[in-house]
């Protein structure tokens, strides 16, 4: 016997009318809005207290036209760091570019920069995390004098300059190191992209870079771009 799964909406009379699904409250317009509301969602997520908001039949109808997703996240590809999820967000919320240590090339620095211009996103967030293959990788590169084969050898290039910062300040803490990375990736946007650079100093924008915890799910702010004026 199959059954059917209960959709509680005619169980009770006396409950009040049920929102409709797709009924979210408003995004977040201001940097600072963004930035609260994406920590709001990782405390979710930490504490095992997820709403999972904005992942509903209603909502995805309602975003198919148009998005204004309210952030930019630049993260690592790894499985395990998932932007949907740890900042417990849905469609429409979170225009993200992935790749193996958080690289910046064109197409990233490109895709950025639509975010900010064409969708008006207001925060732009670098996330990297601890344990990242792709920092281990250049570590390795750069100790054995080896460059990986194929284009792996792109990302440890990628990643090479933040160690050799790391080494430079006498940093050999691995999650030190992670840190260093992130701001390196930091001041790599703005200094590439002249158009996210000009839209943080029109105080429209803010980068922020976030070392995300893969165990205890959890981000802390590390880097964050000069604030505009
Ligand atoms: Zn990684």
């Amino acid at each position: 016997m199959i059954s059917t799964p209960s959709t509680g909406s005619q169980s009770d009379p006396e409950l009040p009318p049920a929102q409709p699904p797709s009924a979210q409250p408003d995004p977040p317009q201001t940097p600072e809005q963004a930035l609260a509301e994406l920590y709001a969602g990782n405390r979710r997520f930490v504490t095992g207290t997820p709403r999972h908001p904005n992942q509903d039949v209603g909502h995805r109808t309602a975003v198919a036209g148009e998005q204004h997703p309210f952030a930019v996240i630049v993260g690592c590809s790894d499985s395990r760091l998932a932007a949907e999820i740890i900042f417990d967000r849905g469609l429409g919320d979170l225009f993200v570019v992935r790749t193996a240590g958080h690289t910046t090339g064109p197409e990233v620095l490109g895709s950025v920069e639509y975010a900010v211009t064409v969708l008006g996103t207001p925060l732009v967030v670098v996330l990297g995390h601890d344990s990242c293959g792709a920092v281990q990788a250049a570590a390795t590169a750069v100790s054995t004098g080896a460059r990986p084969p194929g284009h792996l050898g792109a990302v440890v290039d990628a990643v090479v300059p933040s160690l050799r910062r790391a080494a430079a300040q006498g940093v050999d803490d691995p999650a030190r190191i992670i840190d260093i990375h992130i701001a390196q990736t930091v001041e790599e946007l703005l200094g590439n992209s002249a158009v996210l650079a000009a839209e943080v100093a029109a105080g429209r924008c803010t980068v922020v870079g976030m070392s995300y915890q893969l165990a205890a799910g959890e981000v802390r702010t590390v880097a964050a771009a000069p604030a505009a004026g």
